[in-house]
């Protein structure tokens, strides 16, 4: 059998220029590497083959060689194969974190290390990191800093079942440790403020068939996954730590703006946090959201008075809010949140404004411009609706 493979795949090499243009399959191209399988040290593998065919003709096909040398070394090379598969996918997604966007490339570069070396247990870069190298570039304003959202690398562990060797538990766990230690980083680096980015609160409503876990009814479960972080916080701590909400936004793609945002705001406010960036601006029925925000926000959540900052800027809209509209949103606000718990806010990063590329708008647009601009005029807006408000 071996002799005969062998000898069609010679035959072939030299007549391959003629399969290819008869358009025919190449034992060569496919099915050679089998060769190396079907040969003395295999020979007793190869025999039960013949023997489970139950037809009690062998007939040599195409896909024998397949066959004899699956039944031989099959599952190991196969397992070994998807194993280089895995790794020099991760290797390659590891190479593009160079082409993602900055904000992005700190929850992608976590992925990776934790599909990859799951055994370390720990993130591979914290967000204290990055503080320490751009706190020095702050020259006249406080920074604070945003970490990724213990909720959004539970993701990271199988939706059911587990993991041999490492159960479920025990990653949350070190998921746990790992966020507190991210947070206390940054509070030791300078942070005056850390903010949880939990983009993923309202996607966990979408109940979108390509992501499983949005239909898994999952928001609770993110909830008391960061109040046992911030359980490890004093009152005073917690005060400055704050949780971020919007429907996501890089290169104008919101994922979850579809979702009803009553899925998510009563709940929300159940996180024992200090403050919360919530995206507003975007939102069609903004007065709804504020009701929501004042029936739910607590004036005691374990120790701390909540502060809602609700989103007065859209950063998908290279349209400049003006001074007097965002006042007026803020007063419209103030109608149902109490003044003392009532912020202001960019409804999220500026990330879509790093680069000119908007799809819906055209680009360039002089990004940074228009980002510095809006920013300037939410200064202004507040200071406004202050004075009106007499706070
Ligand atoms: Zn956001």
């Amino acid at each position: 059998m071996y002799d005969y493979y062998l000898q069609k795949k010679e035959d072939e090499d030299h007549a391959s220029d003629q399969l290819k243009t008869r358009g025919l399959r190449s034992f060569d191209g496919i099915d050679a590497w089998t060769l190396e399988y079907i040969d003395l040290r295999h020979v007793q593998p190869v025999i039960e083959a013949f023997d489970e065919d139950t037809s009690g003709y062998v007939t040599i096909q195409e896909s024998f060689a397949l066959r004899m040398a699956y039944w031989a070394v099959g599952w190991r090379v196969c397992m070994t194969a998807y194993r280089d598969k895995i790794l020099s996918t991760l290797d390659s997604m590891g190479d593009l974190l160079e082409n993602i966007l900055t904000p992005n490339r700190r929850i992608r570069s976590h992925g990776i290390n934790a599909e990859r070396k799951l055994e370390d247990r720990e993130y591979n870069t914290y967000a204290y990191e990055y503080y320490q190298k751009s706190k020095p570039l702050a020259k006249k304003a406080k920074l604070k800093q945003a970490v990724i959202a213990p909720s959004m690398l539970y993701l990271l562990y199988l939706l059911n079942g587990e993991i041999e060797g490492y159960t479920k538990d025990e990653f949350v766990r070190d998921l746990v440790n790992e966020c507190v230690k991210d947070i206390r980083g940054c509070f030791e680096a300078g942070a005056p403020r850390v903010s949880i980015d939990f983009t993923e609160g309202r996607l966990a409503a979408k109940k979108d068939p390509r992501n499983p876990w949005t239909g898994a009814s999952l928001l609770q479960t993110f909830i008391d996954l960061i109040n046992q972080v911030l359980d490890r916080f004093s009152p005073e701590e917690r005060k400055n730590i704050g949780i971020h909400t919007c429907p996501g936004g890089d290169c104008d793609s919101v994922h979850s703006k579809d979702v009803d945002y009553h899925e998510l705001l009563p709940s929300l406010f159940q996180i024992n946090a200090g403050y919360f960036l919530i995206q507003c601006s975007s939102e069609t029925n903004k007065e709804k959201v504020y009701k929501e925000i004042g029936e739910h926000l607590r004036s005691d959540a374990m120790g701390v008075k909540q502060i809602a900052f609700v989103g007065v800027i859209n950063p998908l809209d290279p349209k400049v809010e003006t001074p007097e509209e965002i006042c007026e949103h803020l007063i419209h606000a103030s109608k149902f949140i109490p003044v003392d718990q009532l912020g202001a806010t960019d409804d999220c990063g500026f990330s879509p404004f790093s680069v000119d590329v908007k799809p819906k708008h055209g680009s360039p647009d002089f990004a940074r411009d228009v980002a510095f601009q809006k920013i300037a005029n939410r200064v202004k807006g507040v200071k406004l609706a202050s004075e009106k408000l007499g706070v």
